[in-house]
This record gives C-alpha cells, structure tokens and sequence, in this order.
C-alpha cells in the first residue's frame, strides 16, 4: 500500500473530546537530523500521529517513535500528494476528535512551506497551535557550502524569494525585478530549478551582471550534498550538465565568490573540487 493509500484510509474517532487536541507545526530542518532545535526533538519524541512532508528527511523521521502514526502527506511541486486543503482537513479532523498532532515540515514552518496558511487555518478553527521554527535551507545551505548570506565587504542584505512558477505561467514569473538585481545584496531562490534559465535572463535584462557568482545547493546538508558554482549566465547550463535534481536552492551574489575559501572541507570536499573546477574554468 503506498503512502498516498494510507494516507486516504486513515480514520479518525469522532467526537471523543470535549476540547481539540494541540497541533505542533514543526520545522524539520533541511535534512541533517542535527539541525533540529531541542524543541522539535522532545515534541518529535513524544508525538503520536505525525503529518509529514515530502522534505522531511529519513533521518528525521527516525526520531519519530516507532509506535507512532506516520503520515505521509506528500506536497512536491507539481504533483501534491494530498491538496492542501486536504491536509489542513486531515489536521483539524484529528485535533477535533482528541489527538494531538505534529505536523513535520522541511526548514522553516513559516518559510515557504504554506505553514502560514495552515496555521490561519488552525487559528480560525480555534484549535490550539504552537510554531516550532527550523533551519530553513537557505542558512543549512550557506553554511555548508560555505557562502555567508551577508558580508560587510559584499552583501549587507539578502532578499529569500521564490522562483515556483504558476501553473500556465510557464515563461513568466512575478516577481520585482529591479529591486532583485540591487547591488551589495545577496538574492536566495527557493524553488527555482524549473525556472532557472527564465531567472538568470531576466535578472540579466533587468541589469545584473552576466558574470556574477552564483551557486546552485542541491540537497544542503545531507552527506549526497552537492555544490555547484558558476556564474549567474552559466548557471541554468550547469544545471542541466550536472542533472541537478530537488530540492536545490539557488544563491545569487557576491558572496558565492566566498565558496572557495569557506567550504568547509570534511562536509563537502567532493563538491568543493567540482566546483573550484568549474571556477577554475569562467
Ligand atoms: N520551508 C522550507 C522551504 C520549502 S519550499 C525551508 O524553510 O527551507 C521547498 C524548496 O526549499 C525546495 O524547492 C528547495 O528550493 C528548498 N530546499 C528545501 N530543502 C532543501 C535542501 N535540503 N537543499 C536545497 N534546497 C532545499
């Protein structure tokens, strides 16, 4: 039976509490199990049904206790598991009938991860919610690829954006272009693999500079952690040459010029030598 199937058949006992059980959005970091606040780690202990997201590393769910429902409600981009609502359903359903429930997401809860919504939800239905933040991929990602997000020499702020495109907006993307290619900032892309060659011309036609270092982190902070580094024009071809797949994150400024030196060695050495090739070759 696949996670999805589970997921469907899953029941819930009605009416057994006068009040709602608590539900705990937590942020699961952006894999290394290491990552987790204190926090997450006695509520993931302690959890007995708990909704996970498709970020949500194996090694955090080893944490979980193995008596424990485990639910997997999917959400990668394009193909959801389980619809949003479906899922914000799922959670006011079980805390109603008594359970209280940890809902596991990757990062941050309240960075791009719809946490936002599902806490209003949750707010609205007058169930009892606590937040427990994470390490969102952007900081994992920066300091194991060893780019600092700010630097007083380069970048004295950083803008987090997503590069998701809307569905039948497939060469168009929303966002404020002139205020993305500011100089001395650094730019971090969430979601934006699919979009990347759309990302790098425009960011160039509003008047970024072709040659501008930017890195691509896919799968930060897990031991299969890779880091390429180029140049914001290279980058979408880098991509497709190294077959870059999710979740990668994209870092734009800079400050990836700093890769080189902070690339800590033990945690990354197979890309750092990559990478420095690819450097070696702009
Ligand atoms: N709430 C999450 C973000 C969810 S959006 C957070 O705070 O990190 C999903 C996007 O996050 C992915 O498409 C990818 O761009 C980024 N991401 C999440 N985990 C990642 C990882 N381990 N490595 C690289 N990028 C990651």
């Amino acid at each position: 039976m696949s996670n999805f199937e589970q997921t469907r058949h899953f029941t819930v006992e009605r009416g057994t509490a006068p009040q709602p059980a608590r539900v705990t959005l937590v942020g699961a970091g952006p894999g290394d199990p290491e990552l987790l606040t204190l926090k997450a780690v006695r509520v993931l202990a302690a959890a007995r049904i708990v909704l996970y997201d498709h970020l949500v590393s194996k090694e955090v769910l080893k944490l979980v206790p193995p008596g424990a429902d485990l639910v997997y409600v999917g959400k990668e981009s394009s193909h959801h598991t389980l619809p949003q609502e479906d899922i914000v359903e799922l959670m006011l359903r079980l805390a109603r009938s008594g359970r209280p429930v940890v809902r596991l997401k990757g990062g941050d809860p309240y960075t791009f991860g719809r946490g936002g919504e599902e806490a209003q939800a949750l707010a609205e239905a007058g169930v009892p919610f606590e937040v427990i933040p994470g390490i969102s991929a952007a900081q994992g990602a920066a300091a194991c690829a060893g780019i600092p997000l700010t630097h007083r020499d380069h970048a004295s702020s950083v803008q987090w954006v997503t590069g998701h495109l809307r569905a039948g907006a497939q060469d168009a993307m929303s966002l404020d272009w002139p205020a993305l290619v500011r100089p001395r900032q650094t730019l971090v892309v969430y979601m934006g693999l699919a979009s990347l060659p759309i990302l790098s011309a425009q960011l160039i036609h509003h008047g970024m500079k072709p040659q501008t270092p930017a890195a691509l982190v896919e799968r930060a902070t897990l031991p299969s952690q890779r880091t390429l580094v180029g140049t914001l024009q290279t980058l979408p071809s880098l991509a497709q040459q190294h077959e870059v797949c999710s979740p990668a994150l994209i870092i734009i400024g800079s400050v990836v010029s700093l890769h080189r030196v902070l690339a800590p060695a033990a945690a990354d050495r197979a890309s750092i030598d990559q990478a420095q090739g690819l450097l070696a070759t702009l």
